[in-house]
């Protein structure tokens, strides 16, 4: 636009440094940089610099919990770990205009001539690794996520816990950053429920809800943690052992179903309605609540599967052939992870090991030519 983020306005000790528009000139394409990089706090108000109203960028790696620029590295292991444009977003790549990334960048890295490159290779195997989708609870308007600020997802949880995370590791509720000390976990959120297409087990969230309790409390020792649960399902090595040495650090099992969530005026606390087995209707104040939420298969798997001449199961999710569980419907194409089926962390690696195992053999020169001649050579497109 040919101005630069900041200027001078006034003279002498009525001297200050201002943005270089104000709100009579329709130059400013609100993208806010200046906002982004005023060392003042609250120095810059985009309000009254533009007629534009900003739209914040979310997060998507913190989950909407905090926003993000549009030059950013998507998350802190990123590989590789650059930073990059967003071409939805950002102004220059959609307007022309602004480039004031371009003219700040002491590294002289930024290139909006870039794009995207598409490239055939040959390989001699595929292993599939494309994962499973969070399931959103937004039409569940019962429980209000989206409505009301103190109800978070798992995965919103998850973000906060961490060190790297939107609060530092710091415990606080989203509404008002007060420590919580009553937390409800709801589980089977999307999973397990015979109208949906999601019926099944989604086989993690009774472990992640009894660890996310038990490191909250380890986080701020006032916690007092409550899990709605249906059934805990904790079938792997030992986690019968975590599931019964959460009751002893506290971790509140109520055996119901939760058939509310309401917010109580502006407090930001929830109110929760359950039933529980005998058939008691009760009602209970919770300062934030957790949605338990489970794994959907991968939203492009149909695409996938088309292209690679895969069959899906039927829910979707990548069929495993007869033959193991770390192969396809198509020889020379292996699979892991929760692109089969929703698994965790462990179990994942186990598969993901058996996967390459299953390549290397391909690949070798001793079994490869024998295989390779009986089936044709994998062709990706990437
Ligand atoms: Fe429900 Fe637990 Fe299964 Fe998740 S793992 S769907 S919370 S029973």
């Amino acid at each position: 636009m040919g101005k630069g983020v900041l200027g001078f306005s006034g003279r002498g000790s009525k001297r200050l440094v201002s943005p270089a528009f104000d709100e009579a000139s329709d130059e400013c394409q609100t993208c806010g940089a200046c906002y982004n990089i005023c060392p003042v706090e609250n120095g810059i108000k985009l309000g009254e610099i533009t007629g534009n109203r900003p739209l914040p960028i979310k997060s998507e790696f913190d989950v909407g919990l905090v926003d993000r620029s549009a030059v950013y590295i998507p998350y802190a292991q990123a590989v590789p770990n650059h930073a990059c444009i967003d071409p939805v977003q950002c102004v220059h790549l959609n307007t022309g205009a602004c480039g004031i990334c371009e003219e700040v960048c002491t590294a002289d890295a930024i290139d909006f001539d870039q794009v995207e490159v598409m490239q055939d290779i040959n390989v001699g195997a595929v292993i599939l690794t494309t994962g499973a989708e969070i399931f959103d609870p937004s039409p569940l308007h019962e429980f209000g996520y989206g409505r009301y600020d103190n109800v978070l997802t798992s995965i919103q949880f998850e973000r906060i816990l961490a060190a790297s995370g939107p609060f530092e590791g710091h415990l606080q509720r989203p509404s008002d950053g007060n420590v919580p000390t009553k937390i409800a976990w709801l589980q089977c959120v999307g999973s397990r429920t015979e109208d949906s297409h999601m019926p099944y087990c989604s086989s993690v969230c009774c472990m992640y809800a009894i660890k996310e309790a038990i490191i909250a409390k380890e986080h701020v020792d006032t916690v007092k943690p409550t899990i709605f649960f249906m059934d805990m399902r904790a079938y792997g090595k030992d986690f019968d052992k975590y599931y019964e040495r959460a009751k002893d650090v506290g971790v509140r099992f109520i055996r119901s179903r939760v058939s509310k969530i309401r917010e109580i005026g502006d407090t930001g606390d929830l109110e929760v309605q359950f039933v529980t087995e005998d058939g008691t209707v009760s009602l209970e104040r919770f300062d934030l609540v957790v949605l338990s939420v489970g794994l959907a298969p991968g939203k492009n798997n149909n695409d996938i599967s088309d292209r690679l001449g895969l069959r899906l199961n039927k829910y979707q999710f990548i069929e495993n052939s007869d033959e193991s569980p770390i192969n396809t419907t198509k020889p020379g194409i292996f699979v892991s992870g929760p692109a089969v089926s929703p698994k965790d962390i462990p179990e994942t690696i186990i598969q993901a090991s058996g996967s390459v195992a299953g390549a290397a053999e391909i690949l070798s020169e001793v079994r490869g030519s024998e295989i390779i001649a009986s089936q044709p050579a994998a062709r990706a497109h990437i």
